[in-house]
């Protein structure tokens, strides 16, 4: 039994990057191009258009992104509510004031009656719109309808879709695709004035598609084992690491990563149960059992 030989081999497939690596890798020249069709924000409400454009094969495979596209979609309805009076893409100066009183009373709503910290620019880290929040705003669409003033069947439809592509689960593809492409219908229906941001094209128009190039459920392939590193990353530097020049902090980090994803080491660790998820019918009628 032990003159037994195993091959092994590896292959490298990028499923972790973010929208700005996907655009560079892709070789697309804009990030409000989509890295798939290359469709540019004008066109991508012409459904029947978008459709019939060459996808890159390449892209197809750099899988959904779906922790991204959570805060994505969320920020697409806020996007909607503030605009919803003058029904226009872009805010001129007559429009600019209407909009930032909007704005101040949903966030104060938010805050209010989710307790939510919606769109707050935070000091050199982004805005407040992280995981977290973004899994709250889509937790009861009627409340989220209430607040926004956006239509409450799209906002469940985001958030059928959005659990779908997180769920680690295998993926009915037609129904997904068919599901997705009627939620498209309804966006450019409901607000045709607000060009699609390019997050929610990909995961619309080119969603089915990247499902079934995966290797594995699409939700399994997440960046989420990379955005937890960052938090172990920030401990490490502060504590872990000298600070006489950024040669030796890096070294050092380097140094305690590698300890800490040593397969042994990391066997000490205590494991943190994983709480049985419930999935809302709608989403298990896109998976496979
Ligand atoms: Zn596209």
């Amino acid at each position: 039994m032990f003159n037994k030989k195993f091959a092994i081999s590896h292959s490298l497939t990028m499923t972790m990057i973010d929208g700005k690596v996907a655009t560079t890798v892709s070789k697309n020249c804009s990030m409000a191009v989509c890295f798939i069709c290359g469709a540019k924000p004008t066109e991508m409400n012409n459904l029947d258009a978008v459709i019939l454009r060459t996808n890159s094969a390449e892209a197809l495979k750099f899988g959904i992104s779906p922790l991204h596209a959570r805060i994505k979609f969320m920020e697409c309805i806020l996007h909607l509510g503030y605009n919803k009076s003058f029904k226009a893409w872009r805010t001129n100066k007559d429009t600019k004031e209407q909009k930032e009183a909007v704005k101040t009373e949903m966030k104060k709503n938010f805050k209010l009656v989710l307790g939510l910290k919606v769109d707050v620019v935070k000091q050199g880290m982004g805005t407040t719109n992280d995981g977290n929040v973004s899994r709250r705003f889509f937790e009861h669409p009627e409340i989220t309808a209430d607040i926004t003033g956006v239509n409450v069947d799209l906002i469940h439809r985001f958030k059928i879709i959005l659990n779908t592509i997180n769920s680690s689960k295998n993926i009915d593809v037609g129904k997904f695709h068919t599901y997705c492409m009627d939620t498209a219908k309804l966006y450019v229906e409901l607000y045709g004035w607000y060009y699609m941001p390019i997050t929610v094209h990909k995961v619309l128009i080119h969603g089915s598609k990247m499902v079934s190039e995966a290797i594995l459920p699409i939700g399994m392939l997440s960046e989420e084992a990379q955005e937890a590193m960052n938090k172990e990353y920030r401990n490490c530097r502060l504590f872990h690491s000298r600070k006489n020049s950024r040669i030796s902090t890096n070294e050092d980090v380097m140094h305690y990563l590698q300890i800490s994803s040593d397969p042994y080491i990391n066997s000490f660790r205590m494991r943190n149960k994983l709480k049985k998820l419930e999935y809302h019918d709608d989403v298990k009628k896109l998976l496979i059992e």
